[in-house]
């Protein structure tokens, strides 16, 4: 968001539309109710009406109270963020306190609504959570039971009698949050990792657990393990499994990399006096092929290209070095700020260059890395954190809409996630 939009957003503080009320016509303009120009109090976009006149309450004297406790009385218009708004709903619904992943809501007349009386959803009669977004056509949509978090209800139903109910996310850890659960989940036999290995896990894995993004590729292409490959290398990821295998041995090396120089370190290489970047996220790296068979094949089309691209130029500029076997991007020591890949070892395929990139991604300091040496992918991965249904495949969009709606709703996840 814009400074200037949040500005707007700010004086924008109620809804803009009519209200009708006994025989009469109503104006609500940013929530300031006027009759022929005289104020008549102010309409909050949850239904909250304040500092309302004699008009609309003599009899018990309250300048506060819902729309709903007015009988006959209807709101229609649009709400702060400009989406269709009419209060109160057609139907009734319940009433009460809700605790959504430990955050407090009230519950009126089906409205979910926040202490600062923002209308962010609605609670139906069987105790799910529609979150109100805009790309819906009744902008609405349904908290499916993979992405609901922690819910207790307190409070009657639409006919009036005491409601009560609670639902646990299954396998949780109460004392943790959504994102620490999320990855615990994904990595096998988390509790036997050492302290360091766990904050290096938590912190690799952090932005993707907090978009959603984790638990719908684990539930896409399996969880992550670690174990010993017998090549050499750092990790793998099953190519008909998706599940991911880390190497004890390198994990340990990844790891004192990344606490002695951050996400990415410049090492020699035994082909003098070349230089090699590396990127020293290992479990973020695996978790990046996972990704991939996650996505659209538009998408896999475009980081195909946007890697053509790179070795295009970076053959021309950087060339291989005569008698260099391999197929990573060696530089002179000079190089270095010019390089094509973020990494050496993204030039080896499209592939590599995908999860090397979304590697550096998951770490603030890699990211604006990333945005310096590659925009371009830089941008794609903003959009798959902010924007996943434009990038993945149809399979998994409906699941990391409804876990992303319901994240948001949590306080999990918002849109400035990547500011920190
Ligand atoms: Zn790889």
């Amino acid at each position: 968001m814009s400074a200037a939009n949040s500005a707007e957003q700010t004086q924008l503080k109620g809804p803009s539309g009519f209200i009708e009320y006994r025989g009469q016509m109503l104006v609500v303009d940013y929530g300031r109710i006027y009759l022929e120009s005289e104020s008549y109090g102010f309409l909050c976009e949850d239904g909250f009406l304040k500092e309302t006149s004699p008009f609309f309450g003599t009899k018990e004297r309250k300048q506060t109270l819902w729309i709903d406790e007015l009988p006959g009385c209807v709101f229609r218009g649009i709400d702060t963020n400009g989406l269709a708004l009419e209060l109160p709903a057609a139907e009734p619904g319940p009433s009460g306190d809700l605790v959504y992943n430990n955050l407090p809501f009230d519950v009126v007349n089906g409205r979910i609504v926040t202490k600062d009386h923002r209308y962010v959803g609605d609670l139906d009669e069987a105790g799910r959570v529609h979150v109100r977004v805009a790309d819906s056509p009744d902008f609405k949509r349904l908290v499916d039971e993979y992405a609901q978090l922690h819910t207790t209800f307190v409070g009657e139903n639409a006919q009036g009698e005491e409601w009560e109910f609670e639902y646990a996310r299954p396998l949780n850890r109460r004392d943790k949050t959504y994102v620490d659960n999320e990855i615990i989940r994904y990595f096998e036999d988390f509790d036997k990792l050492t302290g360091p290995q766990k904050k290096y896990v938590l912190e690799s894995l952090h932005l993707w657990s907090a978009c959603g993004l984790l638990q719908v590729v684990r539930k896409s292409e399996g969880n992550c393990m670690l174990g010993n490959i017998k090549h050499g290398a750092a990790g793998v990821t099953a190519v008909r499994t998706g599940y991911v295998t880390l190497d004890r041995t390198e994990f340990e090396k990844e790891i004192d990399l990344f606490r002695r120089f951050g996400t990415l370190a410049v090492m020699t290489s035994p082909q003098k006096p070349y230089l090699e970047v590396r990127v020293n996220l290992v479990v973020a790296h695996e978790f990046g092929h996972q990704v991939e068979f996650c996505l659209s094949q538009a998408t896999q089309e475009r980081i195909r290209e946007m890697y053509e691209e790179r070795l295009k130029n970076c053959n021309r500029v950087h060339p291989r070095p005569r008698g260099y076997e391999g197929y990573c991007e060696l530089l002179e020591p000079q190089q270095v700020a010019q390089r094509f890949f973020m990494s050496g070892y993204a030039r080896s395929s499209h592939h590599e260059y995908w999860a090397e990139c979304l590697a550096a991604f998951s770490i603030k300091e890699g990211r604006e890395k990333l945005k310096a040496c590659d925009k371009p992918v830089h941008d794609l991965l903003v959009e798959l954190v902010l924007k996943p249904q434009n990038l993945v495949s149809r399979v998994v969009s409906d699941s990391i809409m409804s876990l992303q709606s319901s994240l948001h709703l949590g306080g999990e996840f918002h849109q400035d996630i990547l500011q920190n």
